[in-house]
C-alpha cells in the first residue's frame, strides 16, 4: 500500500462510525454507543496511536462541560439538581463506554462488537476461539481506534492475518531456490 492511501486508510478507520444495520439491543444507549460518531472526540485528545491502551484519557478531554447547562455527553438534555455533567444515567453508561473504547479496554470493545458483528468470525464465519483483531495493527498506529477498526477472528484466521501484517511466516520456497 502506497503511504498516502496509507495513512488515510489509518484516519478513516480511527473515526469513522459503524455503518448503520439493525441491531436488537437491551437498551438505547448501547445502540448510541456503537453507532456513535467519535469525530468530535477525536479532534480533540491526543492519541499515541502506536499503544494498545491509552490511560491518560480523562472525561473532560473526552466530553468537556459545557458552560450552557446541558449534559456533557451531548443528548441536549438539561442539568437538573445536583447533577453537573450527565443528565442521566444513561448518559453516563453511554460516556463510560465510549471511553472505554477510546481507551482500548478490551472487554468493552469486544462486547460492542459481539453486537455489531455477530459472535463470528469475519472471514470464516466460525463461533469457536474468537479474539478482536485491529484492522490496521497497533504497530502500524490502529491503537486508541474506533469500533471501525476492529473485527472479531477465529484463532486461525487470526494467525493468518498476524501473518500477513507482518510477514513472519515466509512463502515456501519455489524449485528454484532448492539445493541442488
Ligand atoms: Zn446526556
Ligand atoms: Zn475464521
Amino acid at each position: 500500500m502506497q503511504a498516502e492511501t496509507y495513512q488515510s486508510t489509518v484516519i478513516k478507520f480511527f473515526s469513522d462510525p459503524l455503518p448503520f444495520k439493525k441491531l436488537k439491543l437491551k437498551y438505547a444507549w448501547q445502540e448510541r454507543v456503537i453507532f456513535f460518531d467519535p469525530q468530535d472526540i477525536y479532534t480533540q485528545v491526543k492519541i499515541n496511536a502506536f499503544r494498545r491502551i491509552q490511560s491518560h484519557l480523562a472525561f473532560p478531554d473526552m466530553f468537556p462541560d459545557r458552560k450552557d447547562g446541558l449534559c456533557s455527553c451531548g443528548c441536549g438534555i438539561a442539568l437538573t439538581g445536583r447533577r453537573r455533567r450527565w443528565a442521566t444515567n444513561d448518559c453516563t453508561k453511554f460516556a463510560t463506554a465510549v471511553w472505554a473504547i477510546i481507551d482500548g479496554q478490551v472487554g468493552t470493545y469486544e462486547y460492542y462488537l459481539g453486537k455489531y458483528q455477530g459472535r463470528k468470525c469475519a472471514v470464516c464465519r466460525s463461533r469457536r476461539n474468537l479474539k478482536v483483531d485491529h484492522i490496521i495493527p497497533v504497530k502500524y498506529g490502529g491503537g486508541g481506534c474506533w469500533l471501525s477498526n476492529f473485527q472479531l477472528l477465529c484463532h486461525a484466521c487470526h494467525v493468518e492475518k498476524t501473518n500477513a501484517d507482518f510477514g513472519w511466516k515466509q512463502p515456501l520456497p519455489g524449485p528454484e531456490s532448492l539445493p541442488v
